[in-house]
């Protein structure tokens, strides 16, 4: 909590100077696992690719009760840091999902561009495989952009190329730029990147 009273002003002037960018401002969410019992709730700043930490909180993640509540907390927060008038759009992974969570960010009319995994009910073979998905976020209200998940974990969110990585290793650790970051957060840049190209007609500066 006390460095959240240091950091505040920091990171409103981060999500300032984005809103006085490109009028809206970008987040992704970010849940690292630390140890069995622990998790890291991360919530950055898409810039230049990068990932500009906002506001994060430690979870413990036994029940998804518990983390519901704790993701809304900590949004909430965040939201407390966002200018007035900036259109918001986040990106979360599939288990941030809580529909708790969900019908909050309809509340404060922030976008989400859902990070899709497989086994959730919606076919990544194809193109056309995403209908069923892009009809369900329009029935529910929201703008979404179906992105095709097979690349993003390999692609360096940094410098484009392919960083090959097994299932079991977390960290993307680019040797071409060096970029450091988690192998999920890696994955929400380009999914972030891909998803406001195909919404048009706002793209991340870079
Ligand atoms: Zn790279």
């Amino acid at each position: 909590m006390r460095v959240r009273k240091w950091y505040d002003p920091v990171a409103r002037q981060w999500l300032a100077a984005q809103f006085a960018n490109a009028g809206e401002i970008h987040l992704i969410v970010d849940g690292t696992k630390a140890d069995f019992a622990h998790q890291l709730l991360m919530v950055s700043m898409a810039y230049h690719k990068r990932a500009v930490p906002i506001a994060w909180m430690w979870v413990k993640h036994i029940r998804e009760h518990g983390t519901g509540s704790k993701q809304l907390a900590l949004l909430s927060y965040v939201r407390t840091l966002i200018p007035g008038g900036a259109i918001v759009i986040l990106v979360r992974d599939a288990e941030f999902g809580s529909a708790k969570v969900l019908k909050q960010l309809d509340c404060w009319h922030w976008f989400y561009v859902p990070r899709q995994k497989t086994g959730m009910g919606v076919g990544l073979k194809g193109q056309s495989d995403w209908k069923p998905f892009g009809s369900f976020a329009q029935k529910a209200g929201r703008t979404a952009a179906p992105v095709d998940p097979r690349h993003t974990t390999q692609v360096c969110s940094g410098c484009g190329r392919i960083v090959e990585k097994d299932p079991h290793t977390r960290v993307h650790d680019c040797p071409h730029c060096g970029l450091n970051i988690s192998r999920d957060l890696n994955a929400a840049i380009n999914i972030l990147t891909h998803g406001l190209a195909s919404l048009d007609p706002v793209v991340i500066e870079s």
